[in-house]
């Protein structure tokens, strides 16, 4: 399958933003890379160029491509789906993004990255309402119950995952159980709720042209 391939702290230089593709690592200032050095990656220059407006709708995409690990042809289509949607058309894309199911795992805690989060769905070590799913771009619907496969729930990685992650904050549209290792969709994610600095109106605009 495939993925973008560029080292992830180089990503969020080239983006000039924190797109959190590491974990816990990413929350620590002194660990963070972008938080050390946030010029682009090689070597000069060391300000960014000033970008045009194709440019900026561009970057804008890319960076929220690259947050949620989705390449072109799966972001068009949640665009397609978003439009046809009610309601405003860059907030539903973002929703989309927000309730796949590997997006979800990362959000309740329990895979450190949204990275980390798609390798254990693609594995198979989730449940949705009861049955195995193993496709991380599965779609969540309120009152979806996410867990942890019995087998699953002894591994040293999920304990070595949840001590990590315990205290993340749990966005408000998720609820998350880490002891048994379960959660629940309670809603759609409102604009509020998606706490990354995200211009989606930019990515709106480039489609639209
Ligand atoms: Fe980006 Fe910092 Fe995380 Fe590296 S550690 S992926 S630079 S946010």
């Amino acid at each position: 399958m495939a993925r973008y391939t560029e080292a992830a702290c180089r990503q969020c230089r080239r983006e000039g933003t924190k797109l959190y593709l590491k974990g816990e690592r990413c929350y620590a200032k002194d660990k963070c890379a972008f938080d050390k050095r946030p010029t682009p990656p090689g070597g000069a220059p060391k300000r960014r160029a000033k970008l045009s407006e194709y440019g900026l709708q561009l970057r804008e995409k890319q960076k929220v491509k690259r947050i949620y690990g989705v390449l072109e042809k799966q972001f068009r289509h949640y665009f397609d789906v978003a439009e046809k949607q009610q309601g405003i058309t860059g907030e539903n894309l973002l929703a989309l993004l927000e309730t796949r199911l590997d997006n979800a795992v990362y959000r309740m805690g329990m895979g450190q990255s949204r990275k980390e989060a798609r390798q254990l769905v693609l594995h198979g070590h989730f449940l949705v309402n009861g049955a195995k799913v193993n496709v991380a771009s599965y779609q969540l619907k309120a009152g979806d119950v996410i867990s942890v496969a019995d087998k699953s729930k002894k591994s040293a990685k999920f304990k070595e995952v949840v001590e990590s992650t315990e205290n993340r904050a749990i966005v408000p549209w998720l609820e998350a159980d880490l002891e048994k290792l379960s959660g629940k969709v309670i809603g759609k994610p409102s604009r509020e709720d998606i706490d990354i600095e995200i211009a989606e109106h930019l990515i709106v605009e480039l489609y639209s042209k």
